[in-house]
C-alpha cells in the first residue's frame, strides 16, 4: 500500500511458519485460498472502499508530506521536469502534491473507484481539479495522449504486476509516453530485506503512531501477502509480487532506459541497516 514514514518498532513474530493467521476480508475477493491469488488483474478488487477510506482517514496527508519532505519535488526539478504523468494515482496523494508544486500533472489509475476518490480529494485539498485517465499500465499509450517529462509510479505500486510479461509491457508503455529526455521514477518496498532476512526481515511497519500496521503475513519468491490492521480491528490484505532490487533495475535497462539510479529511503529514520523503501530513477536517454 501507500506509505508514510515507516517506523520499525518491533519484529513480526508469527510463530506459525509464516502461514496466514487470519481470514481475508470477504469483499476483497481472495477466496478460500488467498495464497494462490497471484494475478495482475486482481488489484481492482483489492482496493475496496472500506480499506481505501480507512487508510486515507487515518494517514494524515500533512504528516505524509512531512515524512517525504521535498525528495520527489526536488528530484523532478533537478531534471527540469514540467509535465508529469502519475500512473499510480490511488487516492491522489502524489498527484495533488505535484499540482500544488506547479507541475502540469495528469493522473492515471486502472481502478475507477480510486480515481473517483482522488478527484474528490483534489477538490478537498486546495480545490485542485485532477485531470484523470482511467487506464491500465499495460495499455497506457492507448488512452494517454502526448508525452511527458516524467512518469511517476509511487507508493509501492509496480509490485501489483505478477508476471514478467506484464512488467515488461508496463515499463515499455511508461517508456513510450516519455519525451526523449524524460525520466521514470518508480519506488518499491525493500523486498530483498524481507525475502533474505527470514523472520528478522519481516518486521511490522507502523503508521500514524501505532494505529495502523502493515506486516508481511506470508512471503515466498512469488508472493508477498501483507496484512493491514486498523484501530477498529478491521483488517485487509494486499497480495504483491516481491520485486528484487536488481531484478527491477535490470528490467528497466532491458526495456531501454539508459541509466538507472537507485536511492534508499528518502529520509532518515531510526534504522541503521536496510532502507524500507527503494526509489529508482531511470533516464530515457
Ligand atoms: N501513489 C498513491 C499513494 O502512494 O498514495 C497510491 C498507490 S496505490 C498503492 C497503487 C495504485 O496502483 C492503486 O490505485 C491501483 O489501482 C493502481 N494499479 C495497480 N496495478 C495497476 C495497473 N496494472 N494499471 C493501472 N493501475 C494500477
Amino acid at each position: 500500500g501507500s506509505r508514510s514514514a515507516p517506523v520499525r518498532v518491533g519484529r513480526a513474530e508469527t510463530g506459525n511458519g509464516g502461514r496466514p493467521e487470519t481470514d481475508a476480508h470477504p469483499a476483497q475477493g481472495f477466496g478460500s485460498d488467498p495464497l494462490t491469488v497471484r494475478d495482475t488483474d486482481h488489484y481492482t478488487s483489492e482496493y475496496v472502499r472500506g480499506f481505501v477510506e480507512k487508510w486515507d482517514e487515518l494517514i494524515d496527508w500533512e504528516k505524509r508530506y512531512e515524512s517525504e519532505g521535498g525528495f520527489f519535488v526536488d528530484l523532478l526539478r533537478s531534471y527540469g521536469v514540467k509535465s508529469v504523468l502519475d500512473v499510480a494515482t490511488g487516492t491522489g496523494f502524489h498527484s495533488v502534491r505535484l499540482l500544488e508544486e506547479g507541475f502540469d500533472t495528469v493522473s492515471v489509475d486502472g481502478s475507477a473507484e480510486m480515481l473517483a476518490k482522488a478527484f474528490e480529494n483534489g477538490l478537498n485539498h486546495g480545490g485542485h481539479i485532477l485531470r484523470v485517465v482511467h487506464a491500465d499500465w499495460r495499455w497506457l499509450s492507448r488512452d494517454v495522449s502526448g508525452q511527458f517529462d516524467a512518469v511517476v509510479c509511487l507508493g509501492n505500486s509496480f509490485t501489483h504486476l505478477f508476471s514478467e510479461r506484464d512488467r515488461r509491457k508496463a515499463l515499455a508503455e511508461f517508456y513510450a509516453v516519455l519525451k526523449p529526455d524524460g525520466i521514470l521514477v518508480i519506488d518499491q518496498r525493500n523486498y530483498d530485506a524481507i525475502l533474505d532476512g527470514g523472520f528478522s526481515g519481516r518486521h511490522t511497519y507502523y503508521y500514524c503512531g501505532e494505529e495502523v500496521s502493515a506486516e508481511p503475513e506470508y512471503v515466498d519468491e512469488g508472493l508477498a501477502r501483507f496484512r493491514y490492521r486498523f484501530p477498529d480491528n478491521s483488517q485487509y490484505h494486499l497480495n504483491m509480487f516481491p520485486l528484487r532490487r536488481d531484478y527491477l533495475r535490470r528490467l528497466l535497462r532491458e526495456v531501454g532506459f539508459q541509466r538507472v539510479e537507485t536511492y534508499g529511503d528518502f529520509q532518515e529514520t531510526f534504522r541503521a541497516q536496510d532502507p524500507d523503501f527503494l526509489i529508482h530513477v531511470a533516464e530515457k536517454s
